[in-house]
This record gives structure tokens, sequence and C-alpha cells, in this order.
């Protein structure tokens, strides 16, 4: 779905991100994980056409050269589903339709019920909403334009344990039944598991080692591996 070839980003004198080479599997879901700071969200904002990189990005088999129409193919989540707050939910989700000039009422409803949203929560402001109803609105949103790929940045961190496990199986099943191409990002070894086809693993803006977490056990491509596995085993 995406070839990335020598991907950086720098910020002044801030390098975020290294030359980075990977593939993005279509219909699997690939899992950024590292500490705060190694570049995770940067990667993830390339990929999204919102940050410019040095570097090769071909998404769909071909170099991107109109973000415009790429945009339209990935929906794109971030933390407390990043709404607008003087707008109710139905309106976030409706805006990009809108926009368009699509009639998509009705697909609201279909991905409503996928999320269980209620139709009083839709009509409400983000701010009289829980933060996992938030994050749902965010979610309906970023799939409203049928997109081909989900990048989703830490979608269950702002959440309380039973919300995140409950949205965790529901966002899971989501993907799974919408076969979607997912770009996840969070720093949680346990959500980098649960939802993972294949994982990286960064650090300093560079990749440390990329593979299943059984590769990252038994094969530790640096004591950094180790180390980031028996500090999430510890908690
Ligand atoms: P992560 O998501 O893994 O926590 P980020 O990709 O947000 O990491 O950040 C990587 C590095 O780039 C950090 O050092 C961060 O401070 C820096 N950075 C990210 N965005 C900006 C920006 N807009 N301006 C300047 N520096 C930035
Ligand atoms: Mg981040």
């Amino acid at each position: 779905m995406y070839s990335l070839q020598n991907i950086s980003v720098s910020y002044g004198t801030t390098i975020a991100l290294r030359p980075v080479s990977m593939e993005v599997e279509p219909g699997k879901t690939l899992v950024l994980i590292g500490p705060s700071g190694s570049g995770k969200s940067t990667l993830l904002r390339v990929m999204a056409g919102l940050v410019t990189p040095e570097g090769v990005l071909a998404f769909g088999g071909a170099p991107v050269t109109d973000w415009q129409r790429v945009r339209r193919r990935i929906g794109y989540v971030i933390q407390d589903g990043g709404l607008f707050p003087h707008l109710t939910a139905r309106e976030n989700i409706l805006l990009m339709s809108r926009e368009l000039g699509l009639d998509n009422a009705a697909r609201v409803e279909e991905l409503a019920a996928l999320t269980h949203l209620q139709q009083d929560q839709l009509d409400r402001y983000p701010a009289e909403l829980s933060g996992g109803q938030r994050q749902r609105v965010g979610i309906v949103r970023a799939l409203m334009l049928d997109p081909d790929v989900l990048l989703l940045d830490e979608p269950l961190s702002a959440l309380d344990p039973v919300i995140r496990a409950g949205l965790a199986d529901e966002l899971k099943n989501i993907i799974g039944t919408l076969k979607k191409t997912a770009v996840l990002v969070t720093h949680s070894l346990s959500e980098a598991r649960f939802f993972s086809d294949r994982l990286v693993l960064m650090r300093g803006g560079a990749v440390v080692q990329e593979g299943s977490y059984a590769d990252f056990e038994a094969r530790p491509a640096d004591p950094f591996v180790t180390e980031f596995i028996d500090a999430e085993r510890k908690l």
C-alpha cells in the first residue's frame, strides 16, 4: 500500500526521522511502537501527507504526486478524536462529505451502528461526550469516505482501561470487517501485540527492528529491543 524509501524529516536542527525505508502491506495492520519522541507520529504524518519528507513515498504502487487525491483514500485518527469543538459529532463526521457534495447521511447511520454510537450522541458537541464516544466519532469520521487505509495515532491512549479494552476489540473488528490496511501508533507493547500483523520498533527517529513480536523476543536486533520488552513486562 505504501512504499517508503529513505524517508527523513528534520525540523531545523532536530532530526525527527532518520532515513527510513519500509513497506506497508495492503490489508494488514502495521504497528509503530517506541518511546516518546522516537518519531512515530512524524512517520504517520508523512503517510497522511501532513508532513513533506525527504525521500520517495509511493502509495498504491506509484510515487505520490497529487496529495489531494491520495488523502481521500486515507482515514486519519488521533488521540481523543481530534474533533472540532464547535461542531456536533454528526457535523464533524459529515464535514468532508459536505465539502465534496456527497450525501452520506445513510453511511453515518451504518458506521454509527458499527461503532455503537447512539443517535442522541451524534447530535452532541464533543465536550458533551465521553472520551470513548469522542474516539468512536473520530473513527467514524475517518471511515466516512471509505478509505483504503486507516492511520491511527495512539487512538486508545486517552481512555481508561475498561473503555480502552472494549474499544480495542471493536477497532480490531472494524479493521478486519472492512478489510482496511492500518498503521497504528502506540507506546504500549500489549496494544501493539493485540493489533499487529507486523511491528516496527523505533528509537531516535530510526527503525530498530521490524518483524513479529515473536521475532523481537527470539531474535532481538539490538539490546534496546529486549530492554523495551522487559520494561513493559515489569508493569
Ligand atoms: P513520537 O510520536 O514517537 O512521540 P514525534 O514524531 O512526535 O515522536 O517526534 C519526534 C521528534 O521530532 C521529537 O524530538 C519531537 O520533539 C520532534 N518534533 C515533532 N514534531 C515537531 C515539530 N512540528 N517541530 C519541531 N520538532 C518536532
Ligand atoms: Mg506521537
